[in-house]
């Protein structure tokens, strides 16, 4: 495996070499006669070769340049840097094919990279561990913020002390730290600009304090952006060009990928799904205004519903209980359920109306419900989308866990350390 020229063991994926690959080349002055220049075309390949890794899995150089449309040496020129770093490592040779050739070696992420520190932050609880380049999560943690905590400093040292537990946890230096934040984001300053159920966070600069306090770069975005960057790369939303993730449980949002990329609109403002309107002066929604999609789709609806029904432990009662509750035939419970599927339906039937994203993937408490919830969910949404050529609406269930939000919080920092937009 070894070749001359290649850094040592201790080099490989050191900050300072990664970040030198990283950096963007320095552009010659006055030869930028193309419509783009050579530097530019340098960065778009990359990104496209990472795609195209991202959406393959272990591929070779032959394939990769196939895929790309460029030739071998070009692939070489761009994968050899990512090699000597350590980012990327080309693995055993495949067996021959019997028409004979050289044999292909196929290329992947290396396992024992630098990792990426991924962070979930949610309005009572921060969740941190290290992602590898391939997606492996280790070095899992998990801290409740208190309480009773008076300011914002209280929240921060909780993610703090969660942050610098796992880093230490890493065998060689984190590239940077990826967060994942329930609530409105400013991601062009990684600021949080509101969260309903979390005010003291509101207006905190988290990621300018975690490049200062930790020295890495830092990319904080939309708990379902990294949700959907999760699934585009390591799960579900794989090899697709279209398609939207949603998110339910306490609070509702969803995400887009479109054409290729992921949306975000203007400082990350696009994608407030929970909080489109679905009912004209409906029920107020913790943002101040009515009607939200969020007031008849998340938790705080099904044990309102569920109080009134009469079903047990409606106070705590989530999607899995309430399956749980038809399957024992309680009363009340299979008409329940039936609401529940319509109101996350009509969300769903009003995105896949204005922006056809066609493939959507379910995150979060839905999950629980299964196969049973899914398919009612389905049903509302066939009813209330007309069929049209081109429309054929896939939904299916992503994670309960929450593991591709830590992986696509990872994915965030490493599309900005390429300079791969996403
Ligand atoms: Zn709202």
């Amino acid at each position: 495996m070894a070749s001359e020229g290649r850094p040592s063991d201790s080099d490989k994926g050191s900050l300072a070499a990664i970040s030198e690959l990283f950096d963007e080349p320095a552009r010659p002055r006055g030869r930028n006669r193309g419509l783009i220049s050579s530097s530019a075309i340098g960065l778009a390949n990359r990104g496209r070769v990472l795609q195209v890794l991202f959406d393959l899995g272990p591929t070779s150089r032959a394939e990769l340049a196939r895929h790309v449309g460029v030739n071998r040496a070009t692939i070489s020129g761009i994968v050899q840097p990512l090699i000597d770093q350590g980012i990327l490592v080309e693995n055993d040779p495949l067996p021959s094919k019997e028409s004979g050739g050289k044999p292909a070696r196929p290329m992947w992420f290396a396992e024992d990279a630098a990792p990426i520190c991924a962070v979930l932050l949610m309005h009572d609880s921060v969740q941190c561990c290290l992602v590898s380049l391939d997606g492996t999560i280790t070095a899992e943690a998990r801290a409740a913020f208190p309480p009773d905590a008076a300011s914002v400093e209280t929240l921060a040292e909780t993610i703090y002390a969660s942050i610098s537990q796992t880093l230490k946890l890493a065998h060689r230096p984190p590239l940077g730290i990826g967060v994942a934040a329930g609530g409105m984001i400013d991601t062009d300053n990684g600021s949080i600009v509101a969260v309903n159920l979390a005010p003291l966070l509101a207006g905190f600069p988290l990621g300018a304090e975690l490049t200062r306090r930790f020295g890495l770069t830092t990319r904080v975005d939309h708990h379902p952006r990294a949700l959907l960057v999760g699934d585009r790369w390591f799960g579900i939303g794989r090899g697709k060009r279209n398609f939207a993730v949603i998110y339910t449980g306490e609070v509702l949002g969803g995400a887009l990928f479109l054409d290729g990329h992921l949306y975000r609109g203007p400082a990350g403002a696009g994608g407030e799904l929970g909080h489109t309107f679905v009912q004209v002066d409906g029920g107020v929604c913790r943002c101040g205004r009515r009607g939200c999609w969020e007031t008849i789709a998340t938790l705080g609806w099904l044990r309102r519903e569920a109080e009134i029904a009469g079903l047990p432990s409606a106070e705590v009662l989530d999607s899995r209980c309430l399956v749980a509750l038809v399957e024992e035939s309680a009363a009340g419970a299979v008409d329940l359920l039936d609401r529940y599927a319509r109101n996350v339906a009509i969300g769903i039937a009003n995105l896949q109306q204005t922006m056809a994203p066609n493939f959507i993937v379910l995150h979060g408490d839905v999950v629980g419900g299964g196969p049973r919830l899914l398919d009612a969910i389905a049903v509302h949404v066939r009813e209330l989308v007309p069929w049209r050529p081109g429309g054929d609406i896939e939904l299916v269930m992503g994670d309960l866990e929450d593991r591709a939000a830590l992986k696509g919080a990872a994915g965030l920092v490493l599309s900005e350390l390429l300079h791969f937009t996403l």
